[in-house]
């Protein structure tokens, strides 16, 4: 199993961070931990480098905050990406995000932001992980004008049905469901449906726990794997040998 979207680089695990990693590699094959700004794609690469085969980093700019940063701070991680090719698996998590970001102009800009790192993983032909909420439509047509990044990775998907349907007609974009499957109505509709060609799986630890007070961790991908089982009357092997694979060709490793 594939913990494909993380963020133990978080302070929220620096006092067992090691312990995490070693609970995660008892169980899992590897850990994606996705920077989110220009400090935390420089602590990912650490991470990675620390644990090198078993966690791969992923440079980007969370679209909330990058509804704020300046010009500079934008190419900074372009920078930071073009630098890391080697090292990165994927551009993200970047996108859009109009749950917190209500304002036009704000939303605009976002997009804006988003449009210059699909504009880079097209230019390098990377792979884009991308956080995207309640705007999952629009997404879609964004990504369309895009030809040479080979895939799209929703993580955490939660959009309607509809667009899901639209993304598995396109073979290059994948769907990435969490630990939110174990209490979620609306991602356990949409996993019943959903082919698992286009699954993947993570925690976006340490958010999404089971409670709000609780802290998430990659090891628990395990109890995403075991819901989607059991949802799509599955066997647990045949959902991981799926979705663990889907991962491996995405993010070739
Ligand atoms: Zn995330």
């Amino acid at each position: 199993m594939i913990d494909t979207h993380c963020h133990i680089d978080f302070e929220d695990f620096d006092h067992d961070r090691e312990e995490v990693i070693a609970r995660a590699k008892d169980k899992l094959n590897h850990v994606i931990v996705s920077g989110y700004s220009n400090d935390s794609n420089m602590d990912v690469l650490k991470l990675s480098k620390d644990y090198e085969g078993f966690i791969y980093p992923t440079f980007g700019f969370h679209p909330v905050s990058s509804q704020n940063a300046t010009q500079e701070d934008i190419e900074i991680a372009h920078d930071n990406i073009r630098r890391h090719l080697d090292d990165i698996v994927a551009i993200g998590e970047v996108g859009m995000d109009y749950y917190y970001v209500t304002d036009k102009t704000l939303r605009e800009r976002q997009q804006e932001i988003f449009r210059s790192f699909l504009k880079l993983a097209d230019e390098y032909k990377v792979p884009i992980v991308m956080h995207v909420r309640d705007c999952e439509k629009k997404a879609v047509n964004i990504i369309e004008d895009y030809d040479n990044i080979p895939y799209f990775v929703f993580h955490c998907y939660g959009g309607s049905l509809k667009t899901a349907k639209r993304i598995m007609n396109r073979d290059d974009s994948y769907m990435s469901f969490s630990t939110m499957l174990c209490y979620s109505k609306h991602h356990q509709d949409l996993i019943e449906k959903i082919d698992l060609d286009y699954v993947l799986t993570e925690t976006d630890s340490p958010y999404l726990a089971m409670t709000k007070e609780e802290r998430n961790e990659p090891v628990n991908v395990v109890k995403a794997v075991h819901k989607i089982a059991e949802i799509k009357d599955m066997s647990v092997s045949e959902v991981d040998e799926i979705t663990t694979a889907n991962a491996r060709k995405i993010f070739k490793i």
